[in-house]
């Protein structure tokens, strides 16, 4: 049994200046092809597949020369063209030329935006299809910010993901997917599938699975997949950032051999979904980046510590309105992790900057309007640590404050990247980070901080909540709730 194994992933903010490149994909490591694509991700969706298919006799993985996440993270725009067609054509011709296959293995994320083309996880499912044949099984996993539609198994067969947001699941969807492409192989699974969009946008900040609703959604999958065998129920909650037609809310749902079954589900997950819509949309709040760090200060005040302030909304990892406001309003013991500024680490780097070394320059901003002034720092550099071809400096300023300055955008989610560098984390009262969700994972579900605090700028820039203030050109915003008055029966 030979099965391709394929990467190709991004989410895409499609408003960001900068396009992801042909040379955003290429750093040590990637791409990657054989045992090292194999390799390439053992505790996420890659690891699971590759874990559970070799649990099974007789099976051979192929690993396809695959670029890997591209080095700028989530922090690069619309992928170009020309990117999109040099890996997709070189993985397609490696596949044309690699003899046959039983399966094809897609790891995807799915809210990839491409200049021209308007689904690519779809496009991509579709040309891996045009070279393996009809007869040949396609799997796939996701991330639940995944945008699509119905037209992705229509060239693919099964489809695996993620239901948690942090994403705790996505090794075991890469094993979910591995053994249901294995007995699809044999004739013991036959993909029968449903696709149903629901008009419902949100921002990812609101999307937390540790609070209901969201958690409710979540359970009612988990009911279903616990009722009925052999079924899989996908809930994408979207990328509003990626300016998408396949953007918003889609539920998929998998059986084995039963089309009214899995459209009978589908109906389920999107009627629940639909009925909850007021509530999905206002389970967070989101402060001001002035209220947010007035609260911060009142609970360190109140020995609500440690506080996380988390910038939901910066997408270029240069923004310093968080930064401009904590030296402002004089915040003590605060960790900034952290600004991008590429330009300022090449200076450093070139500088041969090391520990002890006073520092005294302007850091981030001006990528883009949504990345505010750079703002100037006097200090002294406490940690200068080089990770995977990336310098990274720790600067102590203020009243024993530290800034971390990476060269691409950052989201801290867990301490690990923290203690990497070093950092004493029990000497911080208040964490400000760039994330969303995920620092639940490392910050929240553990109960590690005691407040805490979603914030974005007064002015609604490209990474904010109020979506009806972006400048989409491929999505009516007007047809989703809650931005305009749709209609939706399941
Ligand atoms: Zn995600």
């Amino acid at each position: 049994m030979r099965i391709a194994v394929l990467y190709f992933s991004h989410e895409t903010v499609s408003f960001l200046a900068n396009d992801t490149t042909l040379d955003d994909f290429v750093y040590p490591g990637s791409p990657a092809a054989g045992e090292a694509l194999l390799g390439s991700n053992p505790r996420s969706y890659m690891g699971g597949f590759v874990k559970m298919a070799r649990e099974f006799d007789g099976v051979e993985l192929v690993g396809i020369e695959s670029p890997l996440w591209p080095k700028t993270g989530t922090g690069s725009g619309w992928i170009t063209n020309d990117a999109y067609e040099t890996y997709l054509g070189k993985m397609l011709a490696e596949l044309r030329a690699g003899g046959s296959f039983d399966g094809v293995y897609l790891c995807l994320h799915g809210a990839m935006a491409v200049r021209g083309v308007a689904r690519p996880e779809a496009d991509i499912a579709r040309r891996v299809r045009e070279v393996v044949g009809p007869k040949v099984f396609i799997a796939a996993t996701f991330d639940l910010h995944g945008n699509e539609d119905e037209e992705f198994l229509k060239y693919a067969d099964l489809s695996f993901v993620v239901k948690y947001f942090p994403h705790y699941d996505d090794y075991l969807q890469g094993e979910r997917a591995a053994r249901t492409l294995v007995r699809a192989i044999r004739g013991d699974y036959k993909p029968a599938h449903a696709t149903l969009k629901v008009p419902i946008i949100s921002a990812t900040v609101v999307q937390w699975t540790g609070a209901s609703p969201w958690m409710d959604l979540v359970q009612r999958a988990l009911v279903w997949e616990a009722t009925e065998p052999d079924v899989y129920v996908n809930a994408f909650f979207g990328f509003p950032f990626a300016d998408v037609p396949d953007v918003g809310m889609t539920f998929q749902v998998l059986t084995n051999g039963k089309p009214e079954l899995a459209a009978k589900i589908c109906r389920d997950m999107a009627a629940t979904a639909w009925r909850q819509r007021d509530a999905l949309l206002n389970s967070t709040k989101v402060h001001t980046i002035p209220e947010g760090v007035a609260l911060a200060k009142q609970a360190v005040q109140r020995k609500e510590t440690p506080v996380v302030l988390a910038d939901h909304s910066d997408r270029s990892g240069y923004a310093t309105w968080l930064l401009k406001e904590i030296i402002a309003k004089d915040l003590a013991r605060t960790l900034i992790a952290t600004i991008a500024d590429g330009p300022a680490i090449a200076k450093l780097k070139a500088q041969g900057a090391k520990v002890g070394d006073a520092f005294d320059m302007e850091v981030g901003g001006v990528a883009d309007e949504s990345a505010g002034e750079p703002v100037r720092i006097r200090g002294t550099i406490l940690k200068a640590v080089e990770n995977r071809g990336q310098l990274w400096v720790c600067v102590g300023f203020g009243r024993d404050n530290v800034l971390v300055l990476t060269p691409y955008l950052v989201q801290v989610i867990d301490h690990v990247p923290l203690l990497a560098l070093g950092l004493d984390i029990g000497a911080f009262e208040v964490f400000a980070i760039k994330s969303r969700v995920h620092f639940r994972r490392g910050f929240h579900d553990n109960g590690f901080a005691k407040t805490i605090l979603l914030v974005e700028p007064t002015e609604p820039f490209l990474g904010t909540v109020r979506l009806d203030k972006l400048p989409y050109k491929n999505v009516g915003l007007k047809q989703f709730y809650p931005y305009g008055n749709p209609t939706f029966s399941a």
